[in-house]
Formats: C-alpha cells, structure tokens, sequence
C-alpha cells in the first residue's frame, strides 16, 4: 500500500477497504461507515442529555466500530462458550487419531487448552474460561494481566501427523479449522493469493459466521518454505518471501482483517467482511530441511565436535539435536525474528518408523486398512490383510521417504484390482492379502 494513500482517520481503513471515503483536509478523512457511526452517536439519548459525555476522539469512534463489528447478527447464532477440554483429555483424543509424536501430542494439548482457556475468559469472563461452576477471582495484581495469544510451530518430516494433530484439535473442541498453504501465498501487490485468504477458508468453515470463525484454528503448511533465503521456482512470487512473513505476521499476531468473503484478489469495488484474528489460534508447520545441520553446527561448534556430545562421544539422534531448538537456528534457516516471536509453542514431531506406520495402518479409528475392509464388508466381503502384509507396506513407505503419506497410494495400488473385479464375482466373500501381493509378485486370494 501506498503510505499517502488515503485513509479514515478513524478506523484506519483504506479507500480500498471501505465503501466511501470522504476526503477531508490535512488528513482528515471519514469513511461512510465512521461518518453513520457519528451521526447514531450524536442522535443517541445519552448524547442529548449530556453532550460531553459523548467526546468523539478518534480511538472512541475505532473501539464502537469495532464493538458494532462483532455486536451478533439477527440471523446468527449467539456464540458459546468453547466447551474446554482438559489437557489429558485433548490428548486421549488425539490418541485416537494419532499414532506416536508423544511429546508433541502434549505441548499441543497444553497449547490448545490454555488458549481457549484464555478466549473463553476475554470473551465470556471468568466462570466461562474453564466451564467451572463458580467464578474463579484472581488475585487483585493478576486482574489486569492479560494473557497474550500464544501460536504454535510445528516442525517435523513430509507426512508424520503435523497436519493431522492440528485438524484432530479443531475436531476435539469443535472450531471451524482451515488449512492454508504458505507456498501459495503472495505480499499484496504480486501475482499469488493475499494472505486474507486464508480467511476465507475459515470463513467457509464457520459457515459464514464471522464470530465463529473468530474463534477456530489455522493450520498453515510450508511455513518453512517461506524463509528469507528459500529458492523459489516462480520467478513471479516474492523470492525473498520475507514480504509473506510479514504479511502472515500481521495476521498471525492479531489485527482486524478486511477479507473478501468470497476469495480472490483485493479490488476496489468489492465488499469485505472484518475479521479480528486476535483469538484465532495459528498452528504454522513445516519440515524444516536442513534446521538440524544448522543447530548441530551451533552445539557443535560449543562442544568442540559436530553432532556428537562431547561427554559420551556418542552420535546425538535427530530428536536429541532438535531438543536443542533455538530461536536464533530458526532466523539462520530464514525466518525473521519478529514472527518467530509469534510462534513461541514449538514442538518437534519425529519422523516415524517402521513400527508407527504399521501402527498407522491399523490402529487409529479410521485407519487406513479398516477402511478399505468397510468399503468391501459394503459388498458383504471380508478383508484380511496379513501382519506380513502389513509390515511390507510400511517398509514400502519408508523407501517412498514421504512418511505416512505414501500408505495411501500404496494401499490403492494393492486394492485395485480386487475393487474392480469384485463387483463382478457375485460369490466372494473373503480377500486375503498377503507380503507377496504387496511386492506384487502375487494375486490377492479371492475365496468364495
Ligand atoms: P504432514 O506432517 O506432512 O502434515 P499429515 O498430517 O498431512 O502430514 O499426514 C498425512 C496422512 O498420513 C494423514 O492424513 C494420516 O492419514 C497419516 N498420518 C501421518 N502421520 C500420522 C500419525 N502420526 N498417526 C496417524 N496417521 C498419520
């Protein structure tokens, strides 16, 4: 944006953002939904009765607006309480979904409930913050503490769970979730998506509801795509990708959003909706390729031996060394230091095993395998994949390197052929699949 474009001096807001802007000298310029603003205040009963009560200063004017913003619609619901989970709770849930990253299944759930704590609290007051009964008074020096918003960074290999605990924390506390890719997005003015857009998505999710959306959680992918010293291949994004870091970081930290409810890029005929992301919870995530060379290096260089810990001589594992994370390994990498002061929950997922996959296929409540044998038990067919089976797809994964990712398509390469002849023999009632099949030196055993 231009610095002497034109702005409302009461709410800020650009010629671009608002309806009308009417142009004032030196500055003093109203937009129209101030300037109706103005006239309710000056017709308003108190202000009859007491003209100086109602003293318009331009932060008076900003904090109604902002109040009118989100005062409820007519038509939409009126917003409740988040109903909070206790942290061993959220865990459970991600149990269910989650196979492994313990220690990050922890940091999150921690993460994630004294966040909504927090939101229930600024929104609903005290009693509402933790569903308790009775109001909770804090001590008269905390009264006017206030809990500043704590997003989160993940960081771990393709395909260990980063998305898939974020998504499974929307779904335990029932919040509207979007998920946006870093990669995708573009600084106001290049080609690409406007970082609003990620709104939008959570927007869509809230089913439109602004006061919703205001409450649900972001997951932003490729975060570590965007460093300041990452190559790109689009010669007509941002190279640098500093200027999407400090866009996303206006928009992570908290701030009154103008986003177009429908998507697309910003223009000045279009209408916007307001979104305050201030309670909205960003859960930003990446691999992080190289993060570890960079801290080894660091600790390496303090104990005089690269990747090795001076007092045992021994290799340190990649969680070992990524237990030694530090803000300053993430600027090295290319993050600035502002947004990484944004993200102060840090959690390091580990790259799974053979063991998790397997865990993977099989374990969690919509596991992969359970659901091939629902859509056969569909057609009165039984699905009985064999432990050698199993293991052989896990260790085809691995050699794939894209984590639980590859279990998919694996998995739909093996089950192609039966789902297309299935249908046609009438009498089958059991699949059998075993490691030979999985190597593809073998049929699956159809039986009648
Ligand atoms: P990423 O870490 O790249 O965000 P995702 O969370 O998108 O990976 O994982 C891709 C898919 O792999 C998920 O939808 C899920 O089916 C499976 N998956 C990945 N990690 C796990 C895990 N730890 N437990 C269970 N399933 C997993």
């Amino acid at each position: 944006m231009a610095k002497d474009e034109p702005k409302c001096a009461f709410c800020g807001r650009s010629r671009n953002d608002v309806g009308i802007l009417i142009i004032g000298p030196d500055g003093a310029n109203i937009c129209d939904e101030c300037a109706k603003l103005c006239v309710e205040m000056t017709n308003s009963q108190s202000a009859r009765k007491n003209p100086a009560a109602e003293e318009m200063s331009p932060a008076k004017v900003a904090d109604t607006v902002s109040k009118m913003r989100t005062e409820k619609k007519p038509d939409a619901e009126p917003l409740k309480p988040i109903a909070l989970k206790k942290p061993s709770e959220i865990r459970a849930t991600l149990d269910d979904y989650v196979i492994g990253q313990e220690q990050a299944k922890k940091v999150l759930s921690v993460a994630v409930y004294n966040h909504y704590k927090r939101l229930n609290d600024k929104l609903f007051g005290g009693a509402a913050a933790t569903g308790t009964a009775s109001e909770v008074v804090p001590a008269a020096d905390l009264k006017n503490v206030e809990v500043e918003k704590s997003n989160i960074l993940v960081i771990g290999p393709t395909g260990c769970g980063k998305t898939l605990l974020a998504r499974t924390l929307a779904r335990v506390l029932d919040v509207p979730f979007a998920i946006a890719d870093a990669t995708t997005l573009t600084q106001a003015g290049y080609v690409g998506e406007d970082v609003e857009n990620i709104l939008v998505r959570l927007l869509q999710a809230a089913d439109g509801d602004v006061q919703r959306a205001e409450t649900g959680i972001v997951y932003v992918d490729e975060i570590d795509k965007i460093g300041r010293k990452s190559d790109s291949a689009s010669v007509t994004r941002d190279v640098s990708g500093e200027g999407v870091q400090q866009a996303l970081l206006k928009i992570i930290e908290g701030s009154v959003c103008n986003v177009p409810p429908n998507g697309g890029r910003k223009h000045p005929d279009q209408k916007y909706v307001q979104i305050d992301t201030s309670n909205i919870l960003f859960i930003c995530g990446g691999a992080f390729v190289g993060l570890e060379r960079i801290i080894g290096s660091r600790i390496g260089n303090k104990f005089l031996g690269f990747d090795t810990s001076v007092e045992t001589g021994k290799e340190l594992s990649a969680e070992q060394i990524m237990a030694e994370l530090q803000p300053e390994d993430l600027f090295e990498f290319g993050m600035i230091p502002e947004f990484v002061g944004r993200l102060p929950i840090v959690s390091a997922l580990s790259q799974l095993g053979r063991k998790d996959l397997e865990h993977i296929l099989t374990q969690p409540k919509n596991a992969l395998i359970k659901q091939y044998r629902k859509l056969l038990a569909l057609e009165g067919v039984e699905l009985v994949f064999e432990d050698d089976a199993v293991s052989a797809i896990a260790e085809k994964a691995i050699k794939l390197g894209t984590g639980a990712r590859g279990l998919r398509s694996i998995l739909e390469k093996i089950m192609l052929e039966t789902m297309y002849e299935l249908p046609n023999r009438g009498n089958a009632k059991r699949v059998v699949i075993n490691a030979d099949v999985v190597s593809g030196s073998a049929q699956p055993q159809i039986s009648g």
